[in-house]
């Protein structure tokens, strides 16, 4: 049962959230009720989006109410269990439904819907049991199970490439079909260890468009030498603009043999550092790792790429982009390659950000809170283009 409060109650539930505003709007005077997981979540969402404010237009309602705005009066506004909320990014602007949606089913929101066709207004909700996705501008229906391929339109379809890709055309490349590309920058410790094709595959991409990306294949057995291969890593990308994430890849026996709870603390290790660079960074890692291996902080803050070779992957966990076969056939490129899958317009929300070299002055600050730089998601129809596979 949700805590019950006073009419006249103006609790603080939260840093961002007072009780009254979750009062009943019917004009009657009486007492209402929240849930407290509600307003967890609701704070949670306020952090993933960086919001300036998130405004209530709509908490608990009684029966009478919430007939009266087109409820059954049962729902689970009478339960002190939804919310109806309009999310403010930095800027004062209202933040898209459809960003809104896929963040708070990132989140866990059980009930999630678009309300207005003008994309403002999100309806969140943490009923007891089951799911419901949907857009109430095209009725009361569930919609989706995943707002990214709902609003996302069709995926942008890539490849990821290293040294042993050999000399690649990107010209060809990007004839056949390929939207985007994540290059290998290098592995370990050293300098000297930099992807012998990372300069090559890097103005070869950029000179026929693509979007790309890199990621630094790691050797860390603490959480100091993590801090060094990110040192280095840094040091490689150094002038270099990226419209798709940076990536750790850990995927060592020795490694994994260390433990979850080393392996996490090497990857937090990595990845702080490297964001609090000006970056936008994630996490490689195959199925079984990130399930294994990986701490739910890192999973729930930093952009996963899954490396799953299969038809159809059970990863239940949330990713921006999947590697699905390495044994892609792709024009200009000799032998076998990645294929992966990108689901978010990383391009879009990096470039807007001044993140991965585009504007911001990359200078390490010790002490970016963690919201400093936010893993947010931009849904631009747009930018995506190519086939979907359907997962
Ligand atoms: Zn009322
Ligand atoms: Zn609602």
């Amino acid at each position: 049962m949700n805590k019950k409060y006073e009419y006249s109650d103006t609790t603080q539930l939260s840093p961002h959230f007072n009780a009254k505003e979750f009062r009943c709007k019917c004009g009657k005077e009486h007492e209402f009720m929240i849930s407290n997981e509600l307003i967890e979540k609701l704070e949670k969402l306020y952090a993933a989006l960086n919001c300036s404010k998130i405004i209530v237009t709509s908490g608990f309602r009684c029966t009478a109410h919430d007939k009266t705005v087109g409820g059954s009066g049962t729902g689970q506004h009478t339960l002190g269990n939804a919310a109806d909320i309009c999310c403010y990014g930095q800027d004062g602007q209202p933040i898209s439904s459809k960003v809104v949606c896929c963040k708070a089913q990132d989140i866990g929101f059980r009930g999630i819907a678009n309300i207005t066709a003008a994309y403002q207004y999100t309806h969140v909700d943490v009923r007891p049991n089951g799911k419901w996705y949907g857009d109430e501008v095209h009725g009361n229906n569930t919609v989706t199970d995943d707002f990214y391929k709902y609003f996302g339109g069709e995926d942008m379809k890539g490849i990821d490439v290293s040294v042993h890709n050999g000399n690649i055309d990107w010209g060809k490349v990007k004839a056949d079909g390929i939207d985007f590309a994540i290059l290998r920058a290098g592995y370990g410790r050293l300098a000297s260890q930099k992807d012998e094709k990372f300069e090559q595959n890097y103005a070869g991409a950029k000179a026929v468009g693509l979007p790309i990306g890199a990621y630094w294949y790691s050797y860390a057995m603490t959480p100091e030498e993590a801090e060094l291969e990110a040192d280095v890593f840094l040091s490689v990308i150094k002038g270099k603009q990226f419209e798709m994430p940076v990536y750790f890849d850990l995927e060592e026996k020795k490694q994994f043999d260390l433990g979850k709870e080393q392996v996490s603390a090497i990857m937090r290790a990595f990845l702080k550092k490297v964001e609090n660079a000006g970056y936008f960074v994630g996490l490689y890692g195959s199925a079984s790792s990130l399930t294994t291996h990986t701490a739910d902080d890192i999973k729930s803050r930093y952009t996963i790429w899954l490396a799953h070779w299969v038809d159809q992957t059970n990863y239940s966990g949330a990713y921006g982009i999947w590697q699905h076969s390495e044994n892609g056939k792709v024009a200009g490129i000799n032998g076998n390659v990645d294929l992966d899958i990108c689901y978010k317009d990383f391009p879009t929300v990096i470039k807007g950000k001044g993140l991965n070299g585009w504007g911001k002055t990359p200078t390490p600050v010790p002490n970016v809170p963690d919201t400093g730089v936010t893993v947010t998601v931009q849904i631009g129809k747009d930018s995506y283009k190519g086939t979907l596979k359907k997962v």
